[in-house]
């Protein structure tokens, strides 16, 4: 299984936040009258990263198996152009010992008056 690594840094970025709201932003308030208030809202947004966080976590592994998902449904198209590979073949005609026909080089008996061919 694959992992889309731009929804996995997006993900892991907003996590990244959340630690920084609650390690950087929210203790300078630490026993000040606004320090409950300021925990509320860290916790709201802390609440909304996570989500958020989860969903581009959730992109990250699902994008790449939909996109396998798509690969597999669609089979690869079949090539329609068969090369046809031309094979040249060069046939040495010899005369015939008996008849004088023309006869390949490679049949062992003359197709004129079917003598076999002499070395
Ligand atoms: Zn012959």
């Amino acid at each position: 299984m694959r992992i889309n690594i731009f929804y996995l840094i997006a993900g892991l970025l907003s996590l990244l936040l959340v630690a920084t709201l609650w390690l950087l932003f929210v203790p300078p308030f630490y026993e000040t009258e606004a320090y409950e208030m300021v925990r509320n809202l860290a916790l709201i947004i802390s609440a909304l990263l996570v989500i958020v966080a989860s969903i581009q976590i959730y992109l990250a592994v699902r994008s790449e198996n939909a996109e396998e998902e798509r690969a597999l449904a669609k089979p690869p198209v079949a090539p329609t152009i068969v090369k046809e590979k031309e094979i040249v073949r060069e046939v040495v005609m010899i005369p015939c010992s008996y008849c004088g026909g023309l006869m390949p080089q490679t049949s062992m008996v003359c197709p004129n008056c079917g003598a076999r061919r002499k070395a």
